[in-house]
């Protein structure tokens, strides 16, 4: 039996190996510059820099890279040898404070939404000290922020770390007003749940869907899906558990806190979760953990599929952001307090949460809109496209009767007044759970459901980090100069929650009737594609709240928006590309073979006595041939729309086109290739079905 403690972050610089290896005054000064952001001197850099190297060689490292988070959604990494030639002939290691702290790959290649042209082409990366460097295979990896030469981020990292130096900032000002003068630094934590489908490598070569885009493009329902729901949390199977052992022990390497592991709804799912961490470091970690998954699956010879909707007609893939915010690396600001001071402060986070969802929906919407996720989103599957915050009867209870100054039933307690010593106490109410909200309370943190299973979670932090600071910074404004801190406090939290209370539903939010009314009757956004949504980020109200803290420039904003579509385009364009090759060279011949099979059985019965019947073969081969006739009209339909996406001149207008014609054409000859399969002979089906792809994982 390994024993996890004995080989946990063995593969990581982390704060033992730190103090181990490099000198006390070196220690203090990167602690320093960790814990408080303060400057990094050469020389501490040269020291830390000979020390990793040391520690990496020893590890068997040969290469070290800048690992960093470009807008492709994937990490990048380029490997440099430590080797340097000695006078000798020989070589020696080498790696200085200067290539620790400072790399230059080329930007060109990487996607920058018109930024290259406004700026430099060159781009730089440079280390995030806060987040330890790691041995992966033979390299040493330097987890960095990505920018232009001109300052603007080219990556997700950077504008992550500002929107967390925007809430500390904002947070602490509300932390020292309720008389918590000593904290110095507030930040967020982030566990992300991560959902996966595994499927045989050997089955996934034969579809050209799954290795061109991650998701298949045909397949007819199999006579089994998830109905029985026998696969939530049922017996994990012995490849599976053989897989989910080795990737455990991978990321423990790698110092992540895997923790929880289990089936999911939908045959062939799982979910891995992480004990919680800071933000940016959970941001690193699931981008590796992804990796990983990918990698161990390989050597099973399985595939770990992150699409979040890799198949039609049973649950997609998710990921849920579990997120709270705390103080000096102990209190949680969002636990309900011991006292009724504690509770006031608390109420006042939660209320700038609320407030925050509700200003920024469209921003919480388009931070996890990919033409993936739009598949759930959009479909109203889990969660919906309209966001809405669960708070469970309890917390409701207190808001509703701080909001009419009624008594709390809750307590025994007559009157409702914040700041003072009136205030109730209310338990933590972990034990309603809400599981179909795509923004819930879940006792003392948030959980964010709508980032598909592919997301980065930087996207989803960034804004929803921004967004709260907006609130406190709006309330820190006022209390500051509050002459009656305490009334103004009640009064800012009541009309918070009379202003946004239509934000907040407790029941079942996959209901159709919850969508009508949430959109008609509580006018809340309900932007069922990443078209609908995207655009939305230069909206004049978020380009002003994203600037004015400094998470983004405007031409930042600018780019992005420009790449998010541009990915979107091309990521359904590859698709319906990949549909009509594989209807014209796989389905077609398919179904016309099996025609031709039947109408020879046909024929042979005939000869053989003319009075046979041949009424199975002919009703088939009659409804076979007009599916025939219907997959190649919709296979040249799709070529169509897709022809008339060449001449548009922009990506929205392009994004609409998509949107509009392109995906119901996609839809179309699905639908008629779907058919065809469900009364072809197996024999005859050019790959793997439905069926053989989520149970064949034995
Ligand atoms: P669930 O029932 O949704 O699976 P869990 O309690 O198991 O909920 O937690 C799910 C995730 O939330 C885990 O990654 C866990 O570490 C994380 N989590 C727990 N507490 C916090 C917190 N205070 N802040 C952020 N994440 C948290
Ligand atoms: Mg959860």
């Amino acid at each position: 039996m390994k024993n996890v403690s004995d080989f946990f972050g063995c593969k990581v610089f982390d704060d033992r190996v730190m103090k181990a290896n490099l000198s006390a005054k070196v220690y203090r000064s990167l602690r320093k510059t960790i814990d408080e952001g303060a400057k990094l001197d050469i020389g501490v850099a040269n020291a830390v820099a000979a020390a990793m190297k040391d520690w990496a060689v020893d590890h068997g490292a040969t290469h070290y890279t800048h690992w960093f988070q470009p807008l492709t959604g994937v990490t990048a990494e380029k490997h440099d040898g430590f080797i340097s030639p000695s006078p000798d002939g020989g070589v020696i290691m080498e790696f200085s404070g200067k290539e620790l702290i400072k790399g230059e790959p080329d930007a060109s290649s990487f996607p920058s939404g018109g930024l290259r042209a406004t700026f430099e082409a060159r781009g730089y990366t440079a280390w995030d000290p806060t987040s330890y460097a790691f041995i992966k295979g033979n390299t040493l990896c330097i987890p960095t922020a990505f920018c232009s030469y001109g300052g603007e981020a080219l990556d997700k990292k950077t504008p992550l770390l500002r929107s967390m130096e925007a809430l500390n900032k904002q947070a602490i000002r509300i932390l020292h007003l309720f008389g918590n003068d000593d904290v110095k630094c507030v930040r967020t934590s982030v566990g992300p749940e991560q959902e996966y489908f595994l499927i045989t490598k050997e089955m996934y070569e034969q579809r050209r869907d799954l290795r061109f885009t991650g998701r298949t493009l045909f397949g007819a329902k199999p006579p089994k899906g998830q109905e029985m729901d026998d696969h939530y949390f049922g017996v994990i199977k012995p490849r599976v558990a053989a897989y989910m052992e080795e990737l455990n022990e991978e990321l423990w390497k790698l110092g992540i806190l895997a923790k929880t592991e289990h089936n999911e709804v939908a045959p062939a799912q799982h979910e891995l979760a992480p004990i919680y961490t800071t933000t940016n470091i959970a941001t690193d970690h699931n981008q590796l953990t992804m990796e990983i998954m990918q990698k161990v699956a390989a050597k099973h010879g399985l595939v770990c599929l992150l699409h979040e909707k890799p198949f039609a007609g049973v649950n997609g893939s998710g990921k849920h952001n579990n997120w709270s915010l705390t103080a000096d690396g102990g209190v949680n600001l969002l636990s309900p307090g011991e006292t009724p001071y504690e509770n006031a402060q608390f109420l006042l986070f939660l209320c700038a949460v609320i407030k925050a969802v509700d200003d920024y929906q469209d921003l919480l919407r388009l931070s996890v809109a990919t033409a993936g996720n739009d598949h759930r989103l959009g479909a109203n599957e889990a969660p919906p496209a309209v966001i809405s915050i669960f708070l469970g009867e309890e917390l409701n209870g207190v808001l509703e009767a701080i909001e009419t100054g009624t008594p709390y039933a809750g307590t025994e307690k007559t009157q409702m007044k914040l700041g003072v010593d009136v205030l109730p106490k209310f338990n933590r109410d972990t034990t309603d759970r809400n599981r179909t909200s795509p923004f819930a309370f879940t006792g003392n943190k948030f959980e964010f459901r709508m980032l598909g299973s592919s997301n980065s979670i930087a996207c989803a932090n960034i804004m929803l980090n921004s967004a709260v600071a907006e609130s406190l910074k709006i309330y820190a404004d006022r209390l500051e100069k509050a002459e009656n801190f305490e009334d103004v406090l009640h009064e800012m939290i009541r009309k918070t929650i009379k202003d946004h209370k239509h934000v907040i539903f407790n029941g079942n939010g996959y209901d159709d009737t919850w969508i009508k009314e949430a959109v008609e009757k509580r006018g809340l956004l309900n932007y069922r594609t990443t078209p609908d949504c995207m655009p939305h980020l230069l909206d004049e109200k978020n380009v002003r709240m994203l600037t004015s803290h400094k998470v983004f420039s405007e031409a930042e904003l600018k780019s992005r928006c420009e790449i998010m579509l541009e990915n979107y385009c091309k990521t359904v364009l590859i698709e319906a590309n990949t549909m009509i090759d594989m209807a014209k060279t796989e389905i077609a011949p398919a179904v016309s073979a099996y025609v031709l099979e039947l109408a020879n059985t046909a024929a042979a019965k005939k000869a053989v006595d003319e009075s046979i019947s041949c009424s199975y073969e002919t009703r088939l081969v009659k409804k076979l041939v007009i599916l025939e006739e219907q997959i190649a009209v919709k296979t040249d339909e799709l070529e169509e729309a897709v022809m008339k996406l060449q001449d548009t001149e922009d990506v929205e207008t392009e994004s609409y086109m998509i949107r509009d014609a392109v995906l119901g054409k996609m839809g179309e000859l699905r639908a008629a290739c779907d058919e065809a399969e469900a009364i072809t002979a197996k024999k005859y089906w050019p790959f793997p079905t439905y069926g053989d792809l989520l149970f064949g994982v034995k």
